[in-house]
């Protein structure tokens, strides 16, 4: 549910300020939007999905990039304590 932060130009992800339209820049989609980081509509649907988590949870980009973090940590963790309680039954099975 975390967005990723890719490093293409379009899929730029920019703070959520009070003028944010939620909406995506009809301009950017068609040929690309003049305005860049002064348009107030999101150039991405990332952007805009950034934007919408941002405004209902009122977590920060910072934040967000934090959770994601911890989100893999914790994946990374549970896959690796699925192999250690593999392995424990295995040795127990061997003993007993
Ligand atoms: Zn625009």
């Amino acid at each position: 549910m975390w967005c990723v932060l890719p490093k293409v130009r379009y899929s730029k992800v920019r703070l959520l300020h009070p003028l944010c339209q939620f909406d995506v820049c009809r301009h950017e989609v068609r040929y690309g939007c003049q305005r860049e980081d002064s348009c107030s509509f999101a150039h991405s649907v990332i952007e805009l999905k950034c934007w919408v988590l941002q405004q209902d949870t009122g977590i920060t980009q910072e934040e967000m990039v934090q959770e994601s973090k911890r989100h893999w940590h914790r994946l990374e963790q549970s896959a690796q304590k699925q192999k250690l309680d593999l392995g424990a039954s295995g040795i127990a099975g061997e003993v007993f």
